[in-house]
């Protein structure tokens, strides 16, 4: 049975991408650093409280994944915060330093721990997630933006050392996904901004060419399709999965 690692897999995009890898046939490993929702995940699936930017947690977590599965086939670094809604001036070295070392630091630690593990087995798909403020500058966003772009440079780079390894590496750019986590980003901007939360939210689903939010389960159908043998050439290529944005915040 094929496998698959799901990091920040307890909530939202990771969960969804969990139960679609599930569907698809795969045995699923979670990890999150939020104990209640990793317990409240389907009984059948691998867990650990891990948190991505700790390096020795993440060295535990591929070792202890080493000894069960031998390598995964499938991993999906897909933790990242939010970070600090404020205009540059404004945004403080400790916030940016903890939404980099997550959002950035935990992808590279996962692929730096995955990578020995997927040469050894000759094969198999890594899936960044990244965002579309990995494509697009984000006003009042500069940590998450500049750590988003760093994902796909991170993706850019193992898909040129792996590639030859058999192993396909990926980013996915999700749009605004519908959930506590918009929400919240809806919440801050409105208050940022004087605006209420319905009009900064026409203002996003304004700015793509389909007119709408995306859901968690869209950006997982994308994943099972990258780790699956229909995209066995489809490699070091960021797909946005977002109604098509080309300016993410046009009104505001
Ligand atoms: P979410 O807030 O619904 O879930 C995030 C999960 O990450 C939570 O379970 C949380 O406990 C976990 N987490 C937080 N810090 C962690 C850490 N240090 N180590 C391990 N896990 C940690 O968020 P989501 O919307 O599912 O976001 C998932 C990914 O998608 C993130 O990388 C995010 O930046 C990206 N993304 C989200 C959106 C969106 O609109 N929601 C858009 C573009 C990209």
């Amino acid at each position: 049975m094929k496998t698959a690692l799901i990091t920040a897999g307890a909530n939202g995009i990771g969960k969804a991408m969990a139960l679609a890898f599930e569907d698809a046939g795969f045995n699923v490993w979670i990890t999150d650093v939020d104990e209640n929702s990793l317990n409240a995940c389907p009984k059948n699936w691998q867990r650990s409280v891990v948190d991505v930017s700790n390096e020795p947690q993440m060295m535990q977590l591929f070792a202890d994944i080493k000894a069960q599965w031998g390598a995964p086939d499938v991993v999906c670094a897909n933790a990242g915060i939010a970070g600090p809604t404020a205009k540059i001036e404004d945004v403080d070295l400790t916030d940016w330093n903890a939404c980099l070392g997550i959002t950035l630091g935990g992808a590279f630690l996962t692929a730096k721990y995955a990578a020995p593990l997927m040469k050894a087995q000759g094969q198999g798909a890594m899936i960044l997630t990244s965002s579309t403020a990995g494509q697009h500058g984000y006003p009042n966003r500069a940590p998450y933006a500049a750590a988003k772009w760093g994902v796909i440079g991170l993706m850019k780079t193992l898909a040129m050392e792996l590639g030859p390894h058999g192993i396909r590496v990926n980013a996915i750019c999700p749009g605004a996904v519908e959930g506590p986590r918009m929400e919240g980003v809806l919440e801050r901007e409105a208050k940022a901004k004087g605006m209420t939360r319905d009009q900064v939210y026409k203002g996003y689903a304004g700015g793509t060419s389909m007119g709408s939010f995306v859901t968690a389960e869209d950006i997982a159908h994308m994943a099972v399709f990258l780790g699956g043998e229909g995209a066995r050439l489809v490699c070091g290529q960021v797909i946005a999965v977002d109604g098509h944005t080309e300016n993410p915040d046009p009104k505001i």
